[in-house]
């Protein structure tokens, strides 16, 4: 399987509660490497920007409030197979549907404070790491 490149975020609910480490914890026991980390308060235009794809959806303007009511922490992860890997140590997006163990079963608090973003496809990863990271900001 291929070596892959993902973008994380742990979003607002867990910087909130202090859930940074925990959620490493996870990522790098599933053999995931953190190849670069920023915390970052982000912009309406910035959250706007990034979930674009979702801008139809009804939940739009309550996701991008929510992501720009604190802090949170990007990442790049790398690691064999590390899109979908990402996405099945994140758990599903409603938590109540999440597998035992999944970030997402452990510590979210709703279907939109979900504690984490993860890249869904390769396309989608290129854009978003490239969206906050420049490339010489990660480091294998
Ligand atoms: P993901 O790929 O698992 O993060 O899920 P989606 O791409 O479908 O949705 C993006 C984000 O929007 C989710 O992680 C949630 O934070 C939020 N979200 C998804 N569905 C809902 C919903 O029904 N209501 C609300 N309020 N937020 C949602």
């Amino acid at each position: 399987m291929a070596i892959q490149r993902t973008l994380s975020i742990i979003k607002p609910d867990a910087t909130r509660r202090n859930l940074t480490g925990a959620i490493n914890a996870l990522i790098e026991e599933a053999g995931l490497r953190i190849v670069a980390q920023r915390r970052a308060q982000l912009s309406q235009k910035e959250a706007e920007t990034f979930y674009a794809v979702h801008k139809e959806r009804p939940f739009f303007q309550s996701l991008v409030g929510f992501m720009t009511s604190g802090p949170v922490v990007l990442q790049v992860l790398e690691g064999e197979d590390a899109i979908a890997k990402y996405r099945e140590v994140m758990g599903a997006t409603d938590p109540s549907k999440a597998a035992e163990g999944t970030i997402r079963k452990q510590f979210a608090e709703s279907i939109e404070a979900n504690s984490a973003h993860g890249s869904d496809s390769e396309e989608n990863a290129a854009v978003e790491i490239a969206y906050f990271f420049r490339g010489s900001e990660i480091v294998g």
